[in-house]
């Protein structure tokens, strides 16, 4: 385990509205989905986890574990990570369609191009 994704747990339907707020504040929005329903939040109860960046070849996953009933997203390494080495995860951020693409700068050998 390296470090918890930790934020506010909140519902789908909320994350539009959210973004909005922050983007008028000229805030950086940081969520996580956790599935269909629910999203942490970790703009303002973030830690340092939000700012790992995405890598088609990361050094690191992330999984959903359940305690006392509570979601939480936590990172873990997936091979030996070395002093002074970037974490990095799979966003696995669902396909979209050529007009919605974000590029991908992740420059691993294996880069898919786009993070969508
Ligand atoms: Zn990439």
């Amino acid at each position: 385990m390296v470090i918890e994704y930790s934020g506010n747990v909140i519902r789908s339907v909320l994350t539009d509205k959210r973004e909005k707020y922050y983007d008028g504040k000229g805030m950086g929005c940081y969520m996580f989905r956790i599935d269909d329903y629910e999203v942490v939040d970790a703009t303002v109860h973030g830690n340092a986890a939000r700012f790992i960046n995405h890598s088609c070849e990361p050094n690191c996953y992330s999984r959903v574990i359940t305690v006392d009933s509570q979601k939480h997203i936590v990172i873990f390494a997936s091979r030996r990570i070395y002093c002074g080495e970037e974490l990095t995860y799979d966003y696995k951020f669902p396909i979209e369609d050529a007009s919605n693409k974000l590029p991908c700068n992740c420059s691993a050998k294996k880069c898919r191009k786009f993070l969508n």
